[in-house]
Parts: C-alpha cells; structure tokens; sequence
C-alpha cells in the first residue's frame, strides 16, 4: 500500500534528529515577488549579464542601481503562510534552520531565527571604496543611488551578483547547519542555481532523506517524498496534520 504523500511527510519531520530547509524564489511568489528567472521576472527587464554582476556595477553603479532600485520595490513584501508556517516548525523544534536563496527577508519577518541567505540580502550595503556599512533605513530616506557618508561613493547591496563567489562565512554557516542533516526539505526551487543547486544532492549523497515542495517536482529521483503544489498550501496542511 502506499503511504499517503502527506502522511509521510509529517512523519519524517516528526522522527528526524535534524531537519533544515532550503528554499528558493518559489516560497515567495505568493507574497507577490515574482520569480526573478520567471517570465516576468526582473532578469526578463534588465539583463544579468548587464544589471547583475559585480563587473557591470564597478563599471557603472548608476546604471546598475536603474535595476536595484526596481529590486528594492520588489522585495517590500509581506510574508505569507509558508513562510510562517517554516518558523512555526522551527518554534516546535522541528527545524533546525533554513538556507534561502531568497534576498527578500520574508523568512526573519515571519520570525525564522537561524537563516543562512546564501546570496545575501537587501537589509545591509556596503561601500567597495572604504569599507563603510549602512543599513536598509538609511538607503530609503536618501535619494538613489545612496552615497558613502564618508568617501561619497556609490554603495552596493550585500547581495551575491552572478559573477561573485559565495562568501566564506555564508558557506561556513551552511556547512555547519547541513552537518549531519537527516531531513532536507526543498522547497519553491528549480534547483538551477549553482552552487546551491548542488545542496540536495550531497545531502541525498551523505544519507539524508529529502522531501520537495514545488509547482512541479524536480526532485523526483533523489526525494522521499516530492509534493506537488503552491508552498503556502502544503505547509499549511503539513502544518494542520503535524497539530493533529
Ligand atoms: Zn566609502
């Protein structure tokens, strides 16, 4: 007899020592961010070869702000029920943390605490020339794009572009959290981003057991169970069942 998708689930999160999530663009499209790679998504309007690597922005932080800014409205987002039904399991002890591939916040505004944003986020800038940080509120009350207090230079968001590495201590975090991880739950990612595409496979590869959440399973080959559907949905069922 098969066992119910659901069922299954609830489960393997009750009975795994260490779960942790990782998520993608998909856990945030029903907050009304749409999938940067999508149709219709940024990448669509303002090439990443152009707009989205740390070249371009030396180059011409001006033009490259013409898209950041479009970025900054984007991610003014609330979060929705997956993501708090993600913080609810890590209250519950069932959730040790989530790497997110997500720039948005939306996991710490639903009140997730360990979260590793492995392509950084748009909370925090940095300025290239000296060295200086600033914070989100300081960007939003000067005009764009913000300008170092101290060498009058043009600050860069602490994101990952597409031609920079990951940095260090981000993949120290995320080692440290996959270590040892028996449950990985994938949820609202295609997977299609390297290096982080690569993290259900060597979880799959040391042991662990993966469950998917996605629109449309890619995971199907390496995942216990891969359940098809809208993030917020699942995880509000798992998390009505996990209460039963
Ligand atoms: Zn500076």
């Amino acid at each position: 007899m098969t066992q119910d998708p659901f069922a299954k689930t609830v489960s393997l999160l009750q009975k795994a020592p260490k779960t942790v999530a990782l998520t993608g663009a998909g856990v945030s499209t029903e907050s009304g961010i749409p999938d940067f790679r999508g149709k219709n998504g940024l990448w669509s309007r303002y090439d990443p070869i152009e707009y989205g690597t740390l070249g371009a922005f030396k180059t011409n932080p001006e033009k490259v702000w013409r898209m950041l800014a479009v970025l900054l409205e984007v991610v003014a987002a609330e979060p929705n029920n997956g993501h708090k039904a993600l913080a609810a399991l890590e209250r519950q002890g069932l959730l040790s943390g989530i790497i997110t591939q997500n720039i948005d916040s939306l996991h710490q505004k639903a009140g997730s605490k360990n979260v590793v944003e492995f392509h950084g986020s748009l909370e925090t800038f940095s300025c290239l020339a000296c060295g200086e940080n600033y914070n989100l509120a300081f960007v939003k009350k000067n005009s764009l794009p913000p300008h170092c207090l101290s060498c009058a230079a043009i600050l860069k968001p602490d994101i990952v572009f597409y031609d920079e590495r990951i940095p260090g201590p981000v993949l120290a975090r995320t080692g440290d959290l996959l270590d040892s991880v028996d449950l990985l739950l994938v949820a609202g990612t295609s997977c299609q981003v390297q290096p982080a595409a690569g993290i259900p496979f060597a979880v799959h590869k040391s042991g662990g057991k993966i469950i998917e959440i996605n629109r449309e399973p890619v995971l199907n080959h390496i995942a216990e169970v891969s359940l098809a559907g809208n993030f917020s949905t699942v995880m509000e069922r798992l998390i009505g069942l996990l209460a039963q």
